[in-house]
């Protein structure tokens, strides 16, 4: 039986490629060639070949070009186990067709996919599953890389986990995952090669753990740990409406850090008395069009923050300005021109913000328009030098005083710095004269400390949140904010990591902000713990040179 070919399936066009070459070949060319390019025209028509690549499309919503890849490595393994040595070398010669309807794919944007999706890479196949949501079995994403933006498609995807063969636990992507309560472990090395389509795997997010083809033992085990944590997890519920305060009485805050003005509503419901970080760069990010990065307006800021504020019902929201650059690209473009440079250490955050000062002012007036809705605090990210501080304050002021030229209303601020470059946890005075309120980035003060680049899974061990500079730079950030009665929080994973709250009880903090979904774990922590009685404790883990040993 021949089967009709998918739709928009390429074998005319390549077959005429492959007629015209067999016409033009020179009349003194081996007659083996022409030979040869009658079994890739038979190779083309391959029933095989064309029904499976409909089967993935259709079945597992595939884009062509994964599709073709995926029933080609099939096929190649059946031509690897052949006896005959003459049909084993046949693969050479499917590879070479489907190289051919590759490369006529790419060359000519496809018409089994929108031309805005064509291309060969196995990335982009992703973008087309992650945009899917027609497919209802549970399904994992492993894959090379994803991009923090691709995350924020995530939860509208097909997948209920995923694992990737690079990146960090605190890389962009890996936190956006967890903010989204998905199962996911990243930088497992070649992962994406070694499992193959169709195994079962077990994602245990918590560990760090892939498991490929579990025994059913294993598959039983992980079965009880699920039931338990959905149980744990209505247990914390109840502690949603109990106030974070500690035994011996003393009251913390538990702020959440949002990625989009939606989140806000995890936020609430998790209990959250205010967002701590609002990652404003997720506006800003996967955007590109026609290659170029299509920023969000003054308006389209304008409209996202004051959603934000309005979702937190009254209670205060810290937006964070933009932080792109290093993982967080802002579209896939920067990225593969990054490659040759160290972007941790480049034109990120406030850097980038103050090289182009017409887009920073855009989202300096956004964010204090949005302030006239509710309680805003204005957070700005990687400062180091004092030069840095005073241009962001001059251009904070410009913002205000073109709002006032236009007549258009906007609130007032609270101004916060990050702290998360060494530079600035050792001149912390420099900060307190400037800003309101401090929040120590913990994942960047790490990064940058240690020289560890955070998304960068060969060095993964070697990020260290319990190093003892670490907790030196931390520990002094909380001690002098609360010597000069300003505000400190902490916004990066350490806040959210509930083997680090009684340390930070005890070394003074007040404030976490962590995703949402940390926050009841977390305050359960602090309703067991005697602040009073860790900061003694805290004194000691500080001065060890293991501090891990005595937590
Ligand atoms: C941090 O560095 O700790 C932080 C909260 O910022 P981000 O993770 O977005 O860099
Ligand atoms: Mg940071």
């Amino acid at each position: 039986m021949k089967r009709s070919p998918p739709r928009g399936w390429p074998c005319n066009a390549v077959g005429e490629e492959i007629t015209r070459l067999q016409q033009d070949l020179p009349k003194d060319a081996p007659h083996e060639i022409a030979a040869l390019l009658d079994v890739h025209l038979m190779l083309l028509q391959d029933e095989q070949l064309i029904s499976g690549v409909k089967h993935w499309i259709t079945e597992r919503h595939y884009n062509a070009e994964w599709a073709l890849t995926t029933q080609y490595e099939i096929i190649a393994r059946q031509f690897d186990d052949m006896e005959d040595e003459y049909l084993r070398e046949r693969k050479a010669d499917l590879e070479q067709v489907v190289e051919r309807i590759l490369r006529y794919m790419k060359g000519v944007a496809s018409p089994m996919q929108p031309a805005a999706q064509a291309g060969s890479s196995r990335k982009k196949s992703q973008q087309d599953l992650l945009l899917d949501d027609t497919v209802d079995v549970p399904l994992v994403l492993v894959a090379h890389d994803i991009s923090p933006a691709d995350m924020l498609q995530f939860k509208q995807s097909l997948f209920v986990g995923f694992a990737t063969d690079v990146g960090g636990k605190t890389s962009h992507t890996a936190i956006v995952a967890r903010s989204m309560d998905i199962p996911a472990v990243v930088g497992a090395r070649s992962a994406s090669q070694l499992i193959e389509q169709d195994d079962w795997v077990i994602i245990d997010g918590d560990a760090g753990v892939l498991i490929v083809d579990p025994s059913p033992i294993i598959l039983a085990e992980y079965g009880f740990k699920q039931r338990q944590g959905e149980l744990e997890r209505v247990r914390l519920n109840r502690l949603k409406h109990t106030p974070a305060v500690t035994i011996d009485g003393q009251r913390v805050e538990l702020l959440a850090n949002i990625e989009m003005p939606e989140d806000t509503l995890g936020a609430v419901h998790a209990g959250a008395v205010g967002v701590g970080l609002f990652r404003s760069e997720f506006l800003f990010m996967g955007r590109e069009s026609k290659g170029l990065a299509n920023l969000p307006d003054e308006e389209e800021q304008y409209q996202a923050y004051r959603k934000a504020i309005e979702g937190m019902q009254g209670l205060p929201v810290t937006i964070r300005t933009v932080d792109v650059g290093a993982d967080k690209p802002l579209d896939r473009l920067d990225r593969a021109q990054d490659s040759h440079l160290n972007p941790a250490l480049g034109l990120r955050a406030i850097r980038w913000s103050l090289a182009d000062p017409p887009m920073f002012l855009t989202q300096l007036r956004a964010i204090l328009r949005a302030a006239a809705h509710g309680q805003v605090n204005l957070l700005v990210p990687m400062l180091a030098h004092a030069s840095e501080i005073r241009q962001t304050l001059v251009l904070i002021d410009h913002a205000r005083m073109q709002l006032d030229n236009k007549g258009t209303p906007y609130g007032p601020v609270r101004l916060g710095a990050m702290i998360e470059i060494p530079a600035a946890a050792l001149t912390l005075k420099l900060f307190l004269r400037y800003f309101d309120f401090l929040s120590i980035g913990t994942n960047d003060l790490i990064q940058y400390t240690l020289a560890i680049d955070r998304a960068d899974e060969s060095v993964a061990h070697l990020y260290d949140p319990l190093h003892p500079a670490v907790l030196r730079l931390v520990a002094d950030t909380i001690a002098e904010c609360n010597a000069q009665g300003k505000g400190v929080s902490v916004c990066g994973e350490m806040a959210g990591d509930v083997g680090m709250t009684r340390l930070l009880l005890g070394l003074g903090l007040r404030s976490f902000s962590m995703h949402p979904s940390r926050i009841l774990a977390v305050k359960q922590q602090i309703l067991r713990a005697d602040a009073s009685k860790l900061a003694a404790w805290a004194a000691q883990v500080l001065a060890s040179e293991d501090p891990a040993s005595l937590l």
